[in-house]
């Protein structure tokens, strides 16, 4: 649901774009028209406006070509892609647009897709965690509010009932003093239904806030494509099992894997071969993790494993294993049957205890991938027999 609220904000903001739009074609100065220095109002509105309208309107010309150069489908999607690479308003989304462009000369609907998640994917915290949290919270605060209310309703129920009940021990005349038992045990009720109603309301919203926090955390910290954590929970938990070896005394070794030659795969076989590749090698490396062993795709075709009670030379081991597993299979491409060329990875490991903060020891183990591929990849190189 993280996409949910996530996905909202996405077209939140297309909205407000095409809004924006629609009030520059019709002629009508916004905002941005404002921001010219001072000059006669009349002048000055005039020209700022009809300048932004033909502004505007080539805006609109230019995303219309763009996705009927790439054969795109008129979705907002694709829409919003668009407008962010041709306007520049989005970097990450004109990077990846321009790599994919000198990479392939074309885009399709399917990149589109998976570059709008991962841009949510980095939009989706901090500020649209927090301010779940913020609604919990406020939420939280209504429920603890609404339990008060409960409780004076059925306290003074409970009094105005005392003062009827001692009426009747008297002996006063117990027709109008039955009357208002009634009265007072129905308004009772009917609040008490009230305060149900809310509560029950309140429990939804609070159930729908907590599966949406699960989705922007779980969003947030993994990668779509191969469902791997991602790069940022990696470094969550690099930071937590460092703290626990240096605890423990255990030792904690961290590598780097890095597909060879992935971009000729990409070349010959295509992108969305090239997504099943790697999330074939994904596979492959979640098979080696457990409670001991993590794994993430760090980037690209780059995925990183830590080994907790592994020294550096035993997780080469368990990574070689990997590697060796990897390069004797030999894959077919699913979408023409035909055989590829085997594909493998090269690794760099480091002992993540060896270096002064986990920073350099991911800068070691890095050096060490870097030798793996200059002395001919698909190998590993441990960094503590390099430096
Ligand atoms: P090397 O053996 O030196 O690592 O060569 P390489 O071709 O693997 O490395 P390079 O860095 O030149 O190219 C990596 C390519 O990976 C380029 C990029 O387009 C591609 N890539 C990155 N992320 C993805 C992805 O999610 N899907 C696909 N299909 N390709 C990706
Ligand atoms: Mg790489
Ligand atoms: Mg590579």
């Amino acid at each position: 649901m993280t996409g949910a609220s996530s996905s909202a904000n996405a077209q939140h903001g297309l909205t407000d774009r095409l809004a924006r739009w629609a009030r520059g074609l019709s002629g009508k100065a916004d905002d941005e028209a404002m921001d010219l220095p001072e000059q006669p109002q009349r002048a000055r509105h005039g020209s700022a406006s009809s300048r932004e309208i033909i502004r505007r309107r080539k805006l609109y010309e230019d995303i219309g070509d763009f996705l009927f150069a790439h054969d795109l489908d008129l979705t907002p999607l694709n829409f919003g892609v668009a407008h962010d690479y041709l306007t520049g308003s989005h970097i990450g989304v004109e990077k990846a647009v321009k790599a994919v462009l000198t990479e392939r000369g074309k885009i399709t609907n399917g990149w589109v897709e998976n570059v709008a998640a991962e841009q949510r994917n980095d939009e989706v915290t901090p500020e649209a965690l927090a301010s779940m949290l913020d609604k919990v919270e406020e939420n939280l605060s209504q429920f603890t509010g609404l339990m008060t209310e409960s409780r004076n309703s059925a306290k003074d129920y409970g009094a105005a009932l005392q003062e009827e009940v001692k009426g009747l021990a008297a002996g006063s005349d117990s027709q109008p003093v039955l009357a208002r038992l009634v009265a007072l045990t129905r308004s009772m009720v009917e609040k008490t239904r009230q305060v149900e109603t809310q509560l029950r309301d309140n429990q939804k919203q609070t159930q729908l806030l907590k599966s949406n926090l699960e989705s922007a955390r779980r969003a947030a910290e993994h990668d779509h494509l191969t469902g791997l954590p991602n790069r940022r929970a990696f470094e969550g938990t690099l930071r937590e099992e460092l703290a626990q070896a240096q605890k423990e005394g255990q030792p904690l070794a961290v590598a780097f894997c890095d597909i060879d030659h992935f971009k000729l795969i990409n070349d010959t076989h295509g992108h969305d071969t090239g997504d099943r590749v790697l999330k074939f090698v994904a596979g492959l490396l979640s098979k080696a993790s457990n409670d001991q062993c993590h794994v993430a795709r760090h980037g690209g075709e780059e995925f990183v494993m830590l080994f907790r009670g592994k020294t550096a030379a035993e997780a080469c081991e368990a990574v070689d294993g990997v590697r060796q597993d990897l390069s004797t299979r030999s894959l077919v491409n699913r979408s023409n049957g035909e055989r590829m060329e085997r594909v493998s990875f090269s690794a760099g490991v480091a002992n993540v205890l060896a270096y002064e903060d986990p920073r350099a020891a991911l800068k070691a183990a890095d050096r060490a991938l870097y030798l793996a591929k200059e002395h001919g990849r698909n190998r590993v190189y441990l960094a503590a027999e390099l430096d």
